[in-house]
Formats: structure tokens, sequence, C-alpha cells
């Protein structure tokens, strides 16, 4: 079985995020990036499959020079082998444009699983699973907290608020994992050296037939206009209970702002 995870490479949420001021995306080059950590459940989920089967997994990202590390971490963890697609008129895209690279580097690889994340933790939209599946003709398993496969047929629960869903699919198929789904492995000092053999491919939109006004800033349907801080956090509210009047004060802090 060919599996092929999506992986994306995203700001450090740790770190000083940053949008860049000449066309407002995302300073991927200025700021520390690694593997999103919503994508190392879909790793993670890849690599047990193959652990109980016969199957290969490749750690697919696309992204700018730095991506290159979402796909170490992915074959440190256990990936046999990586696909980086870098191409600077990838730049500022959207997630159609995502969606549309994303499927021709999968069409390419022929994968019979596809496994991605929740949603990234920058963009955060969840949306690029569903629009890979669309492009590719192939079922959509969504959001699984509990993943077996089982010959052909993939099986998930998905938790909801109120119910569990079971879901199932036949393979070939997009599946996407949610953050309850495994632990993620930590890379073992014999993983991370093993990465340094295993092979990397880098395309570019040529090897993929997509052509540059079909992605980037100049073809996104969307486009972030403005781009404010968010206000500060204040220290809040401290209430002292001295002379017992504590339970009053939160009280009508509570009221006060319509908590009550
Ligand atoms: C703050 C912010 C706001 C944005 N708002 C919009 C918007 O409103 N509309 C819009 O179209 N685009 C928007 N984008 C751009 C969008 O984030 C990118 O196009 C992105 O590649 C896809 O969206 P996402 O990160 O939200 O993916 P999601 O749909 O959240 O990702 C789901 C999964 O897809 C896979 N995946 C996503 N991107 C990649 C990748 N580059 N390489 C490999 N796997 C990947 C991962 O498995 C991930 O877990 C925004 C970006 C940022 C940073």
């Amino acid at each position: 079985m060919k599996i092929v995870v999506c992986a994306k490479f995203v700001p450090d949420a740790t770190a000083d995020r940053r949008f860049r001021s000449e066309d407002n995306t995302v300073d991927r080059a200025g700021v520390d990036g690694l593997l999103s950590e919503l994508d190392e459940y879909a790793v993670e989920t890849a690599l047990t499959v193959k652990e109980a089967g016969d199957a290969e997994v490749t750690i697919l990202t696309v992204g700018p020079e730095q991506a290159a590390d979402a796909v170490k971490k992915g074959l440190q963890m256990g990936a046999d082998a990586g696909v980086h697609v870098l191409d600077d008129a990838i730049h500022g895209s959207d997630a159609v444009a995502t969606s549309l690279v994303l499927s021709k580097a999968l069409a390419k690889l022929e994968a019979d699983l596809v496994v991605f994340g929740m949603g990234s933790t920058d963009g955060s939209m969840g949306v690029v699973p569903a629009m890979v599946s669309e492009r590719l003709g192939l079922p959509a398993v969504t959001l699984g907290s509990e993943v077996t496969v089982d010959g052909n047929t993939v099986r998930i629960r998905r938790d909801g608020d109120t119910a569990s869903d079971t879901v199932e699919g036949t393979l070939p198929l997009v599946l996407s994992v949610s953050d309850q789904a495994n632990e993620p492995r930590y890379p073992s000092f014999k993983g991370i050296m093993a990465a340094k053999k295993k092979p990397v491919e880098t395309w570019t939109l040529a090897d993929l037939e997509v052509s540059a006004d079909q992605v980037g800033g100049a073809s996104s349907w969307t486009e972030v206009v403005e781009v404010t801080a968010r206000p500060a956090r204040t220290a809040g509210t401290i209430v002292t209970d001295e002379d017992g009047s504590g339970a009053a004060q939160l009280v009508e802090f509570l009221s006060t702002n319509k908590f009550l």
C-alpha cells in the first residue's frame, strides 16, 4: 500500500509570527517554523498502518525552502521517503490553489491512502482534505479519532458533541485524523540518523504540469487585505477579599460582564 501524508510547514506558534508588509502573507522565511503539530497525528497514523501491514509511507509538503524541515521530521519519525513541492510561484496560494498542487502530486505518487491532519496551525481552515478528495474523485473519511484499516476498508470513529459516527470507505481514499487519534512518537536517535539517508525529491510546478497562473497570490480567490494585531492581553481584574466583600465583588464582575 502506498501511503502519502500531507504535512504542512508552519511558523512556530511560540515564535513571533509576522505577516509580510508587502503582501500580508505569513512571513515563513523570517521566523522559525516546523511540521504543523496537528500533522504529526497524521504521520503517526500512517506509521501505525505501515507497521500493521505491508506499506510505504511518503511525506508530501508544498512550501518554501524551509518546508524541507517538515519532511525531515516525518522521515525521522519513521516515514520512508519525502516529496517537497518547491516553486516561487506558489507563494501566497490560497487553499484552492494548495489543493490543486497537492492533488497533482498525489496523482503522480499514485497514493492508495492519503492522510491529512485535521487542520493546519496557521491557516486552520480544515478544508484542504475535502478539496483534494473532490479533485481526485476519491472518498473522504475525515476527522477520525480512531482509525482501523482492514484490507481495503478504512473505518474511523468520528467524535461529535452529542454522538460518535462510525464511517468507512474503500481504498483509494482520503483520510484526515484528529488530535485524539494517537500519541505521535518522538523521533529516536536511530530514526534521526536513518532519516539522513532517506530519499527526498524536490518537484517544481512544471513537474506537476501546473502553470504559475493557477497558483500564488495573483490567482487566489481570497486576499488578506489588512492585518491588525490583537490588543495585548490585560492583567484582568484581581479581587482581594480582605473585608469579606470578595463574593459581592465577584457577582458584580460576573453580572457586569453578562456572565450571569
Ligand atoms: C492566517 C491565514 C489565513 C488564511 N486565510 C485563508 C482563507 O481565508 N482562504 C484561503 O483560501 N486561504 C487562506 N489562507 C491560505 C491557506 O492557509 C493556505 O492556502 C494553506 O496552504 C491551506 O490552508 P490551511 O493551512 O488552512 O489548510 P487546512 O485546510 O487547515 O489543512 C488541512 C490539512 O491539509 C494539509 N495541508 C495544508 N496545507 C498544506 C501544504 N502546504 N503542504 C502539505 N499539506 C498541507 C495538512 O495535512 C493539513 O493538516 C490563509 C493562511 C493564513 C496563514
